[in-house]
């Protein structure tokens, strides 16, 4: 007995990931932190760990200690850089582990200090240039750096901070970016010392004086923020599945939960995936198409949990086993979150388990 193929899959193309790190590289001419959080934007935290991980990169950038344990049980060589202010209960493996936190606060500062009493915590600074999640705002820099003078129990290795609206506001980004700067060059700092704010679209669309570093996190996955740089990237996804059955259906007749009557006799295909595979409920009834055999089809009527529905009228050849692209280079998962009324990080990150990641 042969075990039977998934119903719903998602092709990662990890050559595409390394020429979307290219770019990262080539266009800020900068370091790369590579950001993984969100088990890699939902293309697999340690297969796009490891496929990075020769890459000389100073960090991979993970949301907790959860998927910091995950790279370092795996054996990856990569320093985990925690985005975001850290727990007390998580400090402690922090600390022990060599993981890079970014200090949000002198309490913070304090306990990492005492946990560093016998090897120095590495740690960066995190400012607030106008995120409003967490670091010191910049009239509390001065208090800050005073408070790490008497810690001997951390070395400060870099400094950080995050843009709310790189891709919808360049007039406040761009005097983020300067406010940001001259905070970086008031800090005592040796070439080492990392200096870092941009993510994918600050490091596509703005200038800095001061960074030496980048955290991308969609760019690399082939998406930009930005639609006018999407040419440079290459989508590392392409979410599959296949049609099930072939309806012929009546005028008149209902498709799918709340019957969305047909306005014409129609040939139905029905693919094996829906909101139960993350494929987002909130794209039935708004335009949304799929492609099969290169050929855009429109979804019919509501997204079910396992199945949809698309109008494959006008393609006489499509038959039962068929492959589906709901997503990937030719139908962009970016414009697809539009019509779903969101973005292509929460759809990306929504894929559920019961998609096969099938690696190229
Ligand atoms: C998620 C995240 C990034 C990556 O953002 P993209 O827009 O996906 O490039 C960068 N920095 C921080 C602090 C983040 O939380």
């Amino acid at each position: 007995m042969t075990e039977s193929p998934p119903r719903a899959w998602a092709e990662i193309d990890l050559a595409a990931l390394q020429h979307n790190l290219r770019i990262a590289r080539e266009h800020s001419g900068k370091e790369v932190m590579a950001v993984i959080k969100g088990g890699a934007y939902g293309h697999g935290l340690l297969e796009v760990a490891k496929a990075l991980d020769c890459e000389k990169l100073p960090f991979l950038g993970v949301a907790n200690t959860g998927e910091a344990r995950q790279l370092y049980d795996a054996g990856i060589q990569t320093t985990p850089y925690i985005l975001g202010a850290t727990l007390p209960a998580e400090r402690e493996e922090i600390a022990a582990r060599g993981w890079t936190p970014c200090l949000c606060s002198l309490e913070e500062m304090e306990h990492f200090d005492r946990l560093g009493q016998s090897k120095a915590v590495e740690a960066h600074l995190a400012l607030d240039t106008g995120m409003g999640r967490g670091g010191f705002l910049p009239d509390q820099l001065g208090a800050a750096l005073d408070k790490l003078k008497s810690c001997s129990g951390i070395k400060l290795t870099g400094v950080g901070s995050h843009l709310p609206v790189a891709d919808e506001d360049p007039a406040f980004t761009r005097s983020q970016f300067e406010l940001f700067d001259s905070l970086a060059e008031s800090i005592p700092h040796d070439a080492k010392f990392h200096i870092h704010l941009g993510n994918s679209a600050g490091l596509l669309a703005y200038e800095s004086r001061t960074t030496n570093l980048v955290r991308p996190g969609l760019l690399l996955y082939g998406i930009s923020p930005i639609p006018e740089h999407q040419s440079l990237l290459q989508p590392v996804m392409t979410l599959k599945s296949r049609v099930s059955v072939i309806n012929h259906l009546p005028k008149g007749h209902g498709v799918s939960y709340g019957r969305t009557l047909l306005t014409r006799d129609t040939k139905a295909a029905v693919l094996g995936l829906g909101y139960g595979d993350g494929y987002p409920r909130a794209l039935s009834e708004k335009g949304a198409e799929v492609l099969i055999n290169g050929t855009l089809c429109p979804l019919l009527g509501r997204v079910t949990m396992d199945q949809i529905i698309v109008d494959v009228t006008h393609l006489p050849h499509c038959q039962t086993g068929d492959e589906a692209i709901l997503y990937g280079k030719d139908l962009l998962v970016s414009d697809l979150a539009e019509k779903a009324g969101t973005i292509a990080w929460e759809v990306l990150t929504q894929i559920t388990p019961r998609v096969t990641r099938v690696y190229r």
